[in-house]
């Protein structure tokens, strides 16, 4: 069966790519993933999905129902992208051109490189290649089923989700707290497609953003002692603050420590010859599985009240980013700038039947971590469903000028994914806990 699928792989890829380029084509800032999601729904109708839909926010689902009870196993992506940044770094290629080419491009360590084509695009290796490989993997099984014999166990679920740049997880948390439930729909796994180079990722770190305001009594510059200078109390809170973090650092044997940036200063009037009596912190904080965002907020709030009760004029709240978000169909929705951390044992049956499908094709089966944060807290933290990473695109390009995807390796990731439906679908639900 897993020589078959690489056939089909082969040939199926003649339709993939195309259709790679054509999403890639359509731009899809966050809250404008209207075109590229009819789209994918257009796609998915033409493959013979059984079910295709948009929900209330603008995420897309697709179904193919099995032919026998087995675990369902969704394999989640993100339609939105960024922007291009400055035309002129991407030289004599349009970012939403899709061009085919040849060109120098990394292998898995991307100090190494070697000349191979590739689609050229923003969002295309963050992340429409892998939208295209999920929408052609329901068409490879189905092609399995019809010509080779093949029973499909449980159903194959592809959700392409809106505002994961931008949405802190807006569109996969409205997914699975709302959409699902009210179709009652049941996901057992989730494959997780943001880049990891053809290999498995097993978690990533947690991150929160976090905002202090420092509140002071504004004065004349001239008069300082008449105020209290809200930037004087903010270096003392920042002393105290990062002295707490660090001597409280959790350390992750695969994801690394727990670690903590100030990013962002500013104060307000911020003007010459006035005291400032407001200044805004904001720090970048990556948690490891052992903490929390809650936690987060607790450790910050124990400084806070530390520094108050030695000086009265100490005056601080701080609190976990918020922003609101418009959907391009219509809805606002505010999140919180935060993730849980995720850690998939790699023991885990989900890990293992995984590695076991890409040994099958003879592929590279390699677990690694995450440097960067996905939806994958959504499913395998919020709605304990395991989850795991796996895609053909290269997180090496992602953001960046001259965004690409290895044509070779949207082929094998197509492979890869439905030898991973065969595999873990195999499994009972019962196995697919955590
Ligand atoms: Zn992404």
């Amino acid at each position: 069966m897993f020589n078959k699928i690489k056939e089909i792989a082969s040939e199926l890829k003649n339709e993939m790519i195309p259709f790679c380029q054509k999403i890639v084509q359509s731009p899809s800032f966050d809250g404008e993933e209207g075109n590229v999601a009819a789209l994918i729904m257009e796609e998915m109708r033409k493959l013979g999905y059984d079910e295709v839909f948009n929900d209330e926010y603008g995420n897309v689902v697709g179904i193919i129902k099995g032919d026998e009870p087995g675990p369902h196993i969704m394999y989640n992506s993100h339609m939105d992208v960024v922007l291009p940044g400055e035309r002129e770094k991407w030289g004599e290629f349009d970012p939403f051109g899709a061009e085919i080419t040849s060109m120098l491009t990394a292998k898995v360590d991307p100090a190494e490189q070697e000349e191979t084509r590739v689609v050229i695009g923003r969002g295309v290796a963050d992340m429409k290649a892998t939208i295209a490989s999920h929408v052609y993997t329901g068409a490879l099984l189905n092609e399995l089923r019809k010509h080779h014999g093949y029973k499909m166990r449980g159903d194959f679920v592809l959700s392409s989700v809106i505002y994961e740049e931008a949405g802190e997880m807006l569109g996969t948390v409205k997914l699975m707290d709302e959409t699902f439930p009210a179709r009652d729909i049941t996901v057992h796994a989730n494959i997780c497609g943001e880049p990891t180079s053809l290999r498995l990722a097993l978690g990533h770190r947690g991150r929160v953003e976090f905002l202090f305001r420092v509140n002071g009594v504004a004065a004349h510059g001239s008069s300082p002692w008449l105020g209290v200078n809200a930037v004087n109390k903010a270096m003392k809170f920042v002393d105290a603050y990062e002295k707490a973090v660090e001597a409280e650092k959790k350390n992750d044997p695969d994801l690394g420590s727990s670690s903590y940036a100030l990013c962002y200063i500013d104060c307000a009037p911020g003007a010459n010859c006035i005291v400032p009596d407001v200044c805004n912190i904001q720090y970048d904080r990556r948690i490891t599985p052992e903490e929390t965002p809650e936690g987060v907020v607790m450790q910050a709030q124990k400084v806070i009240d530390k520094l108050a009760a030695e000086d009265k004029n100490f005056n601080a709240v701080g609190a976990i980013r918020e922003c609101d978000h418009l959907t391009y169909t219509g809805k606002v929705v505010r999140m919180k700038n935060c993730k849980e951390a995720f850690k998939l044992d790699r023991n885990h049956p989900l890990a293992r039947e995984s590695a076991a499908a890409l040994q099958a094709l003879g592929h590279d089966s390699t677990f690694y971590y995450w440097n960067f944060g996905t939806d994958a807290p959504v499913t395998h933290v919020t709605h304990k469903i395991p989850t795991i990473g796996y895609s053909g695109t290269q997180e090496v390009y992602c953001h960046i000028p001259l965004e690409r995807v290895r044509l070779d390796w949207l082929e094998k990731s197509l492979a890869g994914n439905a030898a991973i439906y065969l595999r873990v679908s195999s499994l009972e639900t019962r196995d697919l806990t955590l």
